[in-house]
């Protein structure tokens, strides 16, 4: 868990804003769940999509 999990899942930051904030945490957060956040948003953009289909 890191900054950008908890707010993306609080809702407090977007997708555009999540996925830009990725590229600026990598060195921090490290390889390993800087691939688990961008799994996170892009389960989150699927699912938003699915939604957005019906
Ligand atoms: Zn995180």
């Amino acid at each position: 868990m890191c900054l950008i999990c908890v707010d993306f899942q609080k809702g407090r930051m977007n997708m555009l804003d999540a996925r830009r904030a990725i590229g600026e945490m990598r060195e921090k957060i490290g390889e390993e769940h800087t691939r688990e956040v961008v799994k996170m948003l892009d389960e989150a953009d699927r699912n938003d999509r699915d939604k957005s289909d019906d």
